[in-house]
């Protein structure tokens, strides 16, 4: 009796620590982006009604690969391209703010090609999708747990959490996509 109720709590701890998503949950709603409220955002795309981006569709063919513009349910603090102020560098993805760690889906069907600690980026991990097209996912906070290099992905799985690790000073998810080792702008590279 002891020994069942042992085994029940062991079998629940188990299970609490397995909830982090397999794959994309079904309740969130990918169909919209918008702009982050409160923040100036010098590179922001262009917004239809209030903050969401006008003309939005949550995937993207690249090469022939389907890709997901915003693996992460989030809002855009900063666009692609160059940035006034500050560093004034270029910025060669879309950052989308969590606000706290929140779970990253892989942007598309591929091949796990780094899961690493990257200068700047801090905890980054790079997808091959085949055709020279590859995302990049920065700043992490935490990796899925058995995601290492040689790993086959599907869109959707579940590969980790944002974070702030790096040169980031909010919790998010800076967010490449890349064709032959060029970086283009999530949000309108491709059909
Ligand atoms: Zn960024």
């Amino acid at each position: 009796m002891y020994r069942a109720a042992a085994v029940f709590v062991l079998l629940s701890f188990i299970a609490a620590c397995a909830s982090a998503p397999s794959s994309r949950p079904g309740g969130t709603d990918f169909s919209s982006l918008s702009l982050c409220p409160g923040v100036v955002i010098s590179n922001a795309p262009a917004t239809g009604g209030g903050r969401r981006i006008a003309n939005y569709d949550p995937q993207a063919t690249v090469n022939g690969e389907t890709l997901w513009r915003a693996p992460v349910e989030a809002c855009v603090s900063s666009g692609f391209g160059p940035r006034r102020g500050g560093a004034g560098s270029f910025h060669h993805g879309v950052d989308l703010y969590t606000g706290r760690p929140a779970p990253i889906f892989a942007g598309g069907d591929g091949v796990v090609e780094a899961v690493k600690t990257m200068r700047g980026y801090g905890k980054t991990i790079v997808i091959r999708h085949g055709r020279g097209v590859e995302t990049r996912y920065a700043h992490l906070s935490a990796y899925a747990s058995g995601l290492k290099r040689g790993k086959r992905v599907s869109i959707g799985d579940y590969i980790g959490h944002t974070g702030d690790t790096g040169n980031a000073t909010a919790v998010h998810l800076h967010y490449e996509i890349l064709v032959d080792g060029r970086s283009h702008n999530p949000l309108t590279v491709g059909d």
